[in-house]
């Protein structure tokens, strides 16, 4: 910030009096240059001052002491949205970290919803469903456990119901929120009711999407409640391997889809190599030995009708003997960076014959499905199904993607697009990996019975290589021409460069409106400055 020594020294004052207690505000140099740093290809930025509030009313002060002396605020929980969004701007300024707002202030199991503060997480989320309320569910992404639930809604994050409910913020029923002018607000029905009941959005004006997707630009976020979803008793899952991953993306899962029959559908196109550090180094070999076989010997259809024979011998765990086989077998072996397409699958039933009817249903498309794909349960990779389940029961840690390149860098560009165009964007997409010369890391998912794809390019990269995290920010902006041009999507959560790239494509008068729209909301542009910086 540009400010005298003595006005910086009464800005910690004033933190310090609205938090009761220095040990809540901190201008440590190793303190800011953690909050000023991610894992992506974005430059590090120091903040001048964090912050953590434990209330509502402390969040306030701190709005009010910003926008008085027009001091930048960048909210934060756990800086892992994986797009340098929480990165301050040149101007500094003061970073508000919400974790300590971490509690549930209601469970609500007749109305089926959780009123959450900022701080509380997937990690917390799981607990209360393993200890306290087994009977719901709710959609979880593919992140750590430390990240928010309440964040994560409002970047529009997909999860494991994606399928079934479409991106996160469809589960918001309503939000209580400190304006960048100080004031407090509630979205959705419990404005009406003054927060009793948190049950929905509907039928007032739908104010709740002036915060969602604008990366803390208006307002901070205080309490949001979600809806918790009935957790059938029946919930299995099967892992589908199709010989040709683009035919499957461009006709099989949109037949699967329209079944209705699966609660989670979640695809993955990468190497065998991202499982290490979760699955033993001989098994991923057999799995890349496997996938060759399946995929470039066009062997998919010979393992189909052997399988249950092998399964028959081997008390259901065929994969030692697939081992012991493999050499007689000539599996074969692609390079490394070879990338499976794998896709997982949840049936959720409410007793055992329901769960039937629908298995039956997939197993009989899967069964005459041309070129073939291997359906396959998860209790099929024996051992190895212990590993799968702790992927599967999210939130899960991928060790191997923080540093597979080694340098600890991660990145992407994530994004929606039309179900119709998804096949051609991993077509090109993986290309564009391939020149650049990153092995291919891409996951897709239906969302709200097929109506649109998350698809989302994937790149590890050294950190500590000037080179590589050019050459990173480069093969970022070529898969996001991809998204944008090919596809017809958006990219989701986007960082600076992607927001340019959107605007650049986008409608001269819709732009000028959301600049309207955050002007209006944040007068003074003290919330998050440089986060969907329309020009
Ligand atoms: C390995 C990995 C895998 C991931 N997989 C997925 C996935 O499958 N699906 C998915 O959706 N996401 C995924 N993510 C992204 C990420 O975890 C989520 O988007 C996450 O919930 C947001 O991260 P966070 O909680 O750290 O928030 P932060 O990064 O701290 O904040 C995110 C944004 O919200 C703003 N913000 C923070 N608090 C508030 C508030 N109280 N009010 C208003 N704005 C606020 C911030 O300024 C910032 O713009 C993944 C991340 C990693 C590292």
């Amino acid at each position: 910030m540009d400010r005298t020594p003595s006005e910086m020294v009464e800005i910690k004052d004033r933190l310090i009096a609205i938090m009761g207690n220095e040990r809540w505000v901190s201008d440590d140099p190793e303190t800011l240059a953690n909050y000023g740093r991610d894992m992506t290809e974005n430059e590090p930025k120091r903040p001048d001052f964090v912050v953590l509030p434990e209330s509502t009313e402390q969040v306030q002060q701190i709005v009010i002491m910003a926008n008085e002396l027009k001091i930048p605020l960048i909210p934060y929980v756990a800086g892992a949205n994986v797009g340098g969004l929480t990165i301050p701007s040149d101007l500094g300024g003061i970073t508000v970290d919400m974790k300590r707002m971490n509690r549930v202030i209601e469970l609500n199991k007749k109305d089926k919803y959780i009123v959450i503060e900022p701080g509380f997480t997937f990690g917390h989320l799981r607990r209360l469903f393993d200890t306290e309320i087994p009977e719901f569910r709710y959609s979880f992404p593919f992140a750590p456990p430390f990240t928010s639930v309440l964040t994560n809604a409002l970047l529009h994050g997909l999860g494991s119901l994606s399928v079934l409910y479409g991106s996160a913020d469809n589960f918001i029923n309503g939000m209580e929120i400190v304006l960048p002018t100080g004031e407090i607000v509630n979205t959705g029905t419990q404005a009406v009711n003054r927060q009793e009941v948190w049950y929905g959005r509907a039928p007032l004006p739908d104010v709740s999407g002036l915060f969602i997707g604008f990366q803390g630009t208006t307002g901070i976020v205080t309490k949001m409640s979600i809806q918790l979803l009935d957790r059938p008793p029946v919930l299995r899952h099967f892992a589908i391997i199709p010989e040709d991953p683009y035919d499957f993306l461009e006709h099989f899962v949109h037949d699967l889809t329209k079944l209705s029959v699966c609660d989670e559908i979640g695809i993955g196109y990468f190497p065998a190599k991202v499982g290490k550090g979760l699955v033993p180094d001989d098994m991923l070999d057999l799995m890349a030995g496997m996938m060759h076989y399946l995929r470039f010997q066009k062997k998919t259809a010979f393992v189909k009708r052997i399988w249950p024979l092998l399964k028959a011998i081997t008390g259901n765990k065929p994969f030692p003997l697939v081992k012991k086989l493999s050499p007689l077998l000539h599996m074969g072996r692609s390079d490394d960076d070879q990338a499976w397409l794998i896709t997982g699958i949840t049936i959720g039933a409410h007793d055992e014959k329901i769960f039937k009817a629908k298995l039956d249903a997939v197993k009989k498309i899967c069964k005459v499905a041309k070129p073939p794909v291997l359906l396959l349960p998860t209790g099929d990779f024996g051992d190895l199904q212990k590993v799968f389940m702790s992927i599967l029961d999210l939130p899960t840690q991928l060790p191997a993607l923080y540093d597979l390149k080694a340098g600890g860098g991660l990145t992407w560009v994530g994004s929606y697009v039309p179900s119709s165009r998804v096949h051609i964007g991993m077509k090109k997409g993986e290309e564009i990996h391939r020149k650049n010369h990153f092995f291919p890391v891409i996951v897709m998912r239906p969302h709200k019975q097929d109506h649109y794809f998350v698809l989302r390019f994937i790149l590890a990269f050294d950190r500590k290589s000037k080179e590589e995290t050019a050459l990173a920010r480069q093969t970022l902006q070529e898969l996001a021409a991809v998204i944008l041009d090919d596809c017809k999507g958006v990219p989701y959560k986007p960082a600076g460069w992607a927001v340019q790239m959107l605007q650049d494509r986008a409608d001269p008068p819709s732009i000028e409106f959301l600049k309207r729209v955050k002007q209006f909301m944040d007068p003074n542009g003290i919330m998050n400055p440089g986060r969907l910086d329309f020009q």
